[in-house]
């Protein structure tokens, strides 16, 4: 079934609704077409996760939606609806006031979000600008906040210096940030890359609990299929700038569509059971994202690549009520099977 847009997607308008987007990076070799006609909803206190090897643009789309790209970015085309209004379209000033506010986000490097010459107290307080109340109310909540995140004897530690932490504990703080503002989306881009496995799971439940007290929708971007699958109500599949297939997380994972989804289950090291923390390798490589494509960005990798993979780039076809994915054989009815 083709997709089709009078098929009701969720019944509420989701929270944040990315239609249509396409970035390019200018560099001197050329324009890096980073995200390629991108469409995605995170609806309303659901948690989405984006996955896809290296490259594939994950963090680009986090930062696009947050409005952090560097100097070089350049949207070209769609649009970013976040509570109905076009992120793209906002003044700066609005944009500004969002951030740190409604819009929140966690980095892979906690070092990122934290200033090393001030205390956590004082970085801790001054998150809460939006807010009313007395610094010691805002002290107040913050030490709340960092007992809920797990630091132990936060009221002496919230007098303490970033490199006072360790890197688990640093993570820590910095969740306690950005949900101490209330978002209503939090982005989180691969934060739990650099811990080890148990922190790494301890993070996880930590985030889960805390975004169903607070009620706000997630945007988690992660390497790590496993913690995607613990956390994520809904999930998108990137390949080389591209959503290729998205949907329920059950459904992706226990019935991958895609060819590509499928390869990167199949390679996933929770599932292969082998004691590695390596990234999945799938053979071949992620095309140059330079110049224009005609066909599908997978057909090199594919094994059912044919020639119209080459000739023509797949639309988006309705496998459920609730998944889509961008493959010709799926049009055909032909699930792929192989
Ligand atoms: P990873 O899993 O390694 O974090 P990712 O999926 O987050 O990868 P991105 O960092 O979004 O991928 O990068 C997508 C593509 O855009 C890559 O080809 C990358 O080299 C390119 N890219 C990212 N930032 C820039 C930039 N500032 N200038 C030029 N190209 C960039
Ligand atoms: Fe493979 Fe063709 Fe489907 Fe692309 S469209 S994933 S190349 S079968
Ligand atoms: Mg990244």
């Amino acid at each position: 079934m083709r997709r089709d847009d009078s098929v009701p997607h969720m019944s509420t308008r989701p929270l944040l609704e990315i239609r249509g987007l396409d970035l390019d990076f200018g560099t001197p070799r050329g324009r890096v077409h980073a995200l390629r006609n991108v469409s995605l909803d995170v609806p309303a206190g659901q948690v989405v996760g984006i996955v896809g090897e290296s490259g594939s643009g994950k963090s680009t789309l986090a930062y696009t939606v947050m409005g952090l790209l560097p100097e070089n970015a350049d949207v070209t085309a769609g649009s970013i609806l976040f509570e109905g209004r076009d992120l793209r379209k906002m003044p700066a000033p609005a944009r500004r006031s969002l951030l740190g506010n409604r819009l929140s986000m966690i980095f892979q490097d906690p070092m990122t979000a934290l200033n090393p010459v001030r205390t956590i107290e004082s970085q801790m307080v001054d998150i809460q600008h939006h807010e009313q109340g007395a610094w010691g109310q805002k002290r107040d909540r913050a030490i709340d906040m960092l007992h809920r995140v797990g630091i132990p004897d936060p009221q002496s530690r919230i007098g303490a210096y970033p490199h006072h932490f360790s890197g688990g504990m640093r993570q820590r703080v910095c969740i306690a940030m950005a949900l101490l503002v209330k978002p209503t989306l939090l982005v989180a881009d691969e934060p739990t890359t650099a811990l080890d496995a148990t922190l790494e799971v301890q993070i996880i439940r930590l985030l889960k609990d805390l975004q169903k007290e607070i009620g706000c929708s997630i945007l988690f971007v992660s390497h790590h299929l496993g913690a995607v699958a613990e956390l994520c109500d809904r999930v998108a599949v990137m390949y080389a700038g591209e959503v290729v297939e998205q949907g329920a997380v059950r459904d992706i994972f226990h019935n991958p569509a895609h060819p590509y989804t499928r390869a990167l289950l199949e390679c996933d090291p929770g599932r292969i059971r082998k004691k590695t923390r390596t990234l999945p390798t799938i053979p071949g490589e992620v095309p140059s994202l330079l110049g224009s494509k005609v066909g599908c960005i997978f057909r090199t990798r594919c094994r059912h690549a044919s020639n119209r993979c080459v000739q023509v780039n797949p639309v988006e076809y309705r496998i459920r009520v609730d998944q889509v994915a961008r493959c010709h054989l799926l049009g055909d009815e032909r699930l792929v099977s192989a």
